[in-house]
């Protein structure tokens, strides 16, 4: 077939590496590319956050794990790394499910738990290096036969090709008047000191984290629903050094040496799904929230899966 993914986020890329895998004929058109997407801008970890339905969440993250995992292990060049992280809670809850699945799980004993916490467990996951990984699929795509063009689109039905994949994050809230698609505002530092091991709170109300990347740690974060701003903040910059502290009393405000800001695509549900629109066939794959990267294996075999139940 003939599909037309819109996007180059890292859900878009995914996408049309999945297609061109399958055999399908693949054009990618978007807007921005890297690095100017909110993809490039991801911490970036593999953590389900913010994202929902949780259980098809689990799946798709759990499928986008091993890959990242054997890019680890055998692609070099794409730019993740298998990290030790500690997740710390404020309260005992349950385990997360897809904690007997990844590597080395295990609940942290109550002398690895910092103050303010009461309970935690500690895990290794995937880093993604942004800055390596978006180049990096974007020239896997097109060195499989895939092509690019700059565009903005307006109206779905008038998209070429047999079938249109549509993975414009934020744009959907315009593309498909879809207001359910807000900002989670995103604020992050970078610190050219490494922590060790990775430290979270990831719940969105107290979101905490330090993602020890190759270059430099990524120290975060903020998830500030329906912000629209591109600034940086400076007083973010204080909430987020005096809750990593917290966390990481050895950090070192002498070696930050930058920060960015992006605008999470966020959604009460990821929409993934086929619609026909005056007679086109759409799959929609937006609203990955704060774990687009983490989700984006998964969701693309379905995107798949959903356009070979077409033919
Ligand atoms: C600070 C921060 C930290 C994060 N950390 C993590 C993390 O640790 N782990 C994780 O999994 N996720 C993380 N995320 C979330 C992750 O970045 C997003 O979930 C993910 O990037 C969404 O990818 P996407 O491809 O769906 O959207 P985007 O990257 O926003 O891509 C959308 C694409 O669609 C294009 N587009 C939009 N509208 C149109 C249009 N009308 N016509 C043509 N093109 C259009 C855009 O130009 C762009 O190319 C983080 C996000 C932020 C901001």
């Amino acid at each position: 077939m003939r599909c037309t993914v819109i996007g180059a986020g890292v859900s878009g890329l995914s996408c049309a590496i999945r297609l061109l895998e399958s055999g399908h004929q693949v054009e990618v058109v978007s807007d921005k590319f890297s690095p100017d997407t909110v993809s490039d801008v991801a911490a970036a970890i593999w953590y389900p956050f913010l994202a929902a339905p949780v259980d098809k969440a689990d799946r798709w993250g759990l499928e986008t794990y091993s890959e990242l995992e054997r890019f680890a292990k055998e692609v070099p060049e794409a730019g993740v790394t298998m990290r030790d992280g500690r997740e710390y809670l404020r309260q005992v809850v349950d385990l997360p499910t897809w904690g007997s699945k990844i590597a080395a799980f295990r609940v942290l004993e109550s002398d690895e738990i910092p103050n303010g916490y009461v309970f935690g467990w500690e895990f290794r996951a995937p880093v993604i290096e942004m800055p390596l990984y978006m180049p990096w699929l974007k020239s896997k795509a097109e060195r499989m036969g895939c092509t690019f063009r700059q565009d903005k689109i307006g109206d779905l039905s008038e998209v070429p090709g047999d079938v249109i994949v549509n993975c414009v994050g934020l744009g959907a809230r315009e593309l498909c008047d879809d207001e359910e698609v807000i900002p989670a505002r995103g604020q992050i530092l970078f610190i050219e000191q490494d922590p060790g091991v990775g430290h979270f709170d990831q719940q969105p109300e107290t979101l905490t984290y330090t993602i020890p990347r190759s270059d430099v740690t990524v120290l975060g974060g903020t998830a500030q629903v329906g912000d629209w701003s591109l600034e940086h903040r400076p007083e973010d910059d204080d909430l987020i050094l005096s809750k990593v502290e917290a966390l990481w009393p050895d950090l070192d405000r002498s070696k930050i040496i930058g920060g960015n800001v992006g605008l999470r695509p966020s959604r009460s549900e990821i929409r993934l799904e086929l619609e026909e629109i005056e007679g086109r066939l759409v799959v929609h794959n937006y609203g990955h929230g704060g774990a687009g990267v983490t989700l984006s294996w998964g969701c693309a075999e379905d995107v798949v899966s959903l356009i070979e139940g077409i033919q």
